[in-house]
Order: structure tokens, then C-alpha cells, then sequence
């Protein structure tokens, strides 16, 4: 198991963690939880309801900031990836991969989410 040393930029605070790889999530020991479920929960203010998922819109397991994160429903996370795996709404690779464009798309289709990259401190 790889140790590293990473900075997350955390909404509320900058904070040092120490963070571990276990199957290819970056893991926080302190929080015994993903990182990615630990940034979400931070930047969106409130606990992460249970049967929701969070999903990395670009794909990548190791990219835990806010903006590459998104809370979805096991359906639609499974809907994600699939149009990204198969080309469904925009072709192979997915323009989904976009976070504008992803939360835009879902926001047309009254899919519900909450994007942790959305400026939460004034709404
Ligand atoms: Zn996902």
C-alpha cells in the first residue's frame, strides 16, 4: 500500500492529511472513509445521505477536488457511467466528463444532485 502526503484544498479549512491508495481510491485514515465522501460531505456543509453516491465526473478515482465531484443516486451514477463506458447522450468518452456540462444536463432532465462544486456558502 502506497503512502502519500496530499494537500486537498478543503472549502472550510486548508488541511494536511495523511492519505493512503486502497483499490485505486485515495483513502482517508483519519475519517476511515474515502477521500472523495469526505470532500463532498466538507464542501457541501451536511452528511451525505445513505443509498447516494459520489461520483469523480472526470473518471479520475485520484482527483477528489469539490469541482470533480458530484453527489448522484446509485441509478444515475450507474446511468453515468455507462453513457461514459458506452457513448450514451454524447459519444464515446462523454462530454459528461465536463462538470458545466454534466450539471447542466442533469439540471435539464430535473435529475436530482448536488455538485460540490457549486458555491454552496451563499445559497
Ligand atoms: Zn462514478
Amino acid at each position: 500500500m502506497d503512502n502519500e502526503s496530499v494537500t486537498i484544498n478543503f472549502r472550510r479549512a486548508e488541511q494536511y492529511k495523511l492519505l493512503t491508495i486502497q483499490s485505486g481510491y485515495v483513502w482517508d485514515d483519519d475519517a476511515d472513509l474515502p477521500l472523495h465522501r469526505v470532500v463532498a460531505e466538507d464542501s457541501l456543509g451536511h452528511a451525505i445521505d445513505a443509498g447516494m453516491n459520489v461520483h469523480h465526473i472526470d473518471h479520475n478515482k485520484k482527483n477528489n477536488t469539490p469541482k470533480n465531484l458530484i453527489v448522484v443516486s446509485e441509478w444515475v451514477h450507474m446511468l453515468l457511467h455507462a453513457a461514459y463506458h458506452y457513448g450514451f447522450f454524447y459519444g464515446p468518452g462523454s462530454l459528461l466528463v465536463d462538470p458545466v456540462v454534466l450539471v447542466t444536463r442533469l439540471r435539464a432532465e430535473g435529475i436530482p444532485f448536488e455538485w460540490c462544486g457549486e458555491d454552496n456558502a451563499n445559497s
